[in-house]
């Protein structure tokens, strides 16, 4: 796990929300069947609360998706939860996540794997997650303005790639992105959306439906 989480006690922002209201988060998690201790773990610490305007960060620790500008949401904290135990099953190393939104899905990504990248199309929303992840001392994650339509071809493989924002078909491309024994985790769909993964091994990919989802639709172009 990151180090920020041990050594810097004041940026979990601790003071602000109780632990007690991120300890019931979690029990809600564990009552909602997310079972990998990292995960809860990283949530128990991670301050949801400063990925959200201030208006909203009183309710940071609800069991809901929020508003982060610009049309697009934080999903809710079991959604973020899941698809991290999902990626977290292939052990990775290398991630990309494609929808940086407030930077909270990725600032947890970056507490539980080494390398991570994200790509967001909206450069408002990318220089304030940008900023957040500085304050956290969370360097080993970058975001990058792009596409993600079309991965990070540059710095493919990845080991895992997990997309918070809903292609009505899977985006050509991404699959070649991943490596050998790697995960794409992605909603797919248009108003009904399917929580999926397509897993990569020996050469052959095989696909899973989890759950339906409610994501914004992953959209085209990169805009300033
Ligand atoms: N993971 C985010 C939630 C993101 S909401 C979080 O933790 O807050 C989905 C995000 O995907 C939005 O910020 C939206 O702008 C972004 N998005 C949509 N289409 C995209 C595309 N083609 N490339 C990159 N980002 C995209």
């Amino acid at each position: 796990m990151a180090e920020f989480l041990q050594l810097n006690p004041q940026l979990k922002g601790i003071g602000f929300t109780s632990q007690r209201t991120r300890n019931r988060m979690v029990e809600r998690l564990i009552q909602q069947g997310i079972t990998d201790g990292r995960v809860l773990e990283a949530l128990r610490h991670l301050p949801r609360h400063l990925f959200l305007d201030e208006a909203l960060a009183h309710r940071a620790y609800e069991d809901t998706a929020l508003p982060i500008g610009l049309g697009q949401t934080l999903s809710q904290p079991y959604i973020v939860a899941r698809m991290t135990e999902l990626l977290l099953e292939v052990q990775p190393r290398k991630v990309l996540e494609i929808g940086t939104g407030s930077g909270f899905q990725c600032a947890l990504l970056a507490c539980l794997v080494p390398e991570v990248w994200s790509v967001e199309r909206l450069d408002p929303l990318l220089q304030k997650a940008r900023q957040r992840l500085r304050n956290l001392q969370l360097h080993n994650a970058r975001i990058k303005h792009a596409d993600g339509n079309f991965g990070l071809p540059d710095l493919a493989p990845f080991d895992a790639i997990l997309v918070t924002a809903a292609p009505r078909e899977l985006p050509e491309g991404l699959l070649e992105q991943l490596a050998e024994g790697g995960r794409l985790i992605l909603p797919v769909g248009d108003r009904e959306q399917m929580l999926s993964l397509f897993d990569k091994k020996e050469g052959r990919i095989l696909r899973q439906d989890i759950e339906p989802v409610r994501f914004v639709p992953l959209l085209p172009g990169a805009e300033k």
